[in-house]
């Protein structure tokens, strides 16, 4: 039970709660931010009785805008803190959520590892995470909005409230978002992969690969261990993907570690099985890991080797939000570090 549990309820069960003919109106109240008022949704004093008892908290923000044009923010579940990323361009913006507080991945790179694990967010919570970012710096309207998990945590460690989630998300009572604008990103959990496959709302998929040997992935993601680079290829080719759907690689490229000509066409290879799109993203550098990110001639060379082995669509991303601490975790170290100082 969380502070946050009324942000996960259904029409269905909302009119239940209210024994109301029709939960559309008290649902869409919830879950429309573009019709609150002084910060909250507009309920009957009934309606918002029975609610709040069940938990209609919504998270406190500390917002930090990037020069980037990207914003970073602090949602606050009682003492637990987690990160969103809200990110425009032109018309549109993504919004990169969090599922977890903490992670137990331990995937080497990643500030947000260094933190452990604490617990998963609960689907409400994750909904309250995407409407208070809304009312906070928009889009105004739901169509302009697509939803990554990739923020702190392992959404495939945490699929029951996930799936929960994106199901409320994509009501057409409520923002009515398409699953195909909401993205999965797993570090490589298979048996999970086929359950997400199986979802009625079923987002896109990404996985965090990284690696192209099964030496080197266990050493950087410990996953590995457990689920080898064969059988997760394996699991991606039997994903059931719409027409022209794609699943897409990410690959963390670190210096001297993940990027030679060798590498690059093993990733090449490893995608040969399934319709897929490589993102490649230079190591944004933190104090948790010892990584480098390469040069741009590299990042270059690297691409280029990828093309020449197999021809596959290749895009760069690069980190934004970096000037607040844009790698995921990285805020809510800081904020720890700052806590602890002022305790001090
Ligand atoms: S990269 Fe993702 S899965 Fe790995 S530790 Fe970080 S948050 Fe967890």
């Amino acid at each position: 039970m969380s502070g946050c549990d009324a942000w996960a309820l259904s029409p269905e069960e909302i009119r239940t709660l209210l024994t109301q003919p029709s939960g559309a109106a008290p649902f869409a109240a919830l879950q429309r931010p573009w019709l609150w008022d002084a910060g909250g949704p507009v309920l009957s004093s009934r309606a918002r009785l029975l609610l709040r008892a069940k938990g209609l908290a919504l998270p406190a923000l500390e917002i930090s805008p990037s020069a980037d044009g990207a914003t970073k923010l602090l949602c606050a579940f009682g003492d637990d803190r987690v990160e969103a990323v809200h990110m425009p361009r032109k018309e549109r913006v993504t919004l990169c959520l969090s599922s977890q507080v903490g992670c137990a991945m331990g995937c080497g790179f990643c500030a947000t590892a260094s933190m452990g694990f604490r617990r998963h967010l609960f689907a409400g919570e994750i909904v309250a995470q995407v409407l208070t970012t809304l009312r906070a710096c928009g889009p105004r309207h739901p169509g302009q909005l697509t939803l990554v998990f990739m923020g702190m945590g392992e959404p495939l460690h945490n699929l029951d409230n996930v799936g929960r989630a994106i199901e409320i998300l994509c009501e057409p009572q409520g923002l009515g978002l398409s699953p195909r604008r909401i993205t999965v990103s797993t570090s490589g959990l298979v048996p999970e992969i086929d359950a997400l496959g199986r979802l009625s709302q079923r987002p896109l998929l990404a996985l965090s690969l990284n690696a192209t040997t099964d030496a080197l992935r266990n050493e950087l993601m410990p996953i590995g261990r457990r689920y080898p680079l064969a059988t997760l290829a394996a699991a991606l080719a039997r994903f059931p993907l719409r027409a022209r759907e794609r699943i897409t690689l990410e690959y963390v490229l670190l210096a001297e570690v993940n990027d030679s000509d060798a590498d690059a066409e093993r990733l090449a290879d490893f995608g040969a099985a399934f319709p897929h799109h490589i993102n490649l993203i230079p190591f944004n550098e933190h104090p948790h890991a010892p990584f480098r990110a390469p040069s741009e001639a590299r990042i270059d060379a690297f691409a280029k080797a990828i093309l020449a082995r197999r021809r596959t669509l290749i895009t760069v991303r690069r980190s934004r939000a970096r000037d607040v601490q844009g790698a995921c975790g990285q805020l809510v170290q800081l904020h720890a570090a700052r806590h602890s100082q002022a305790r001090a």
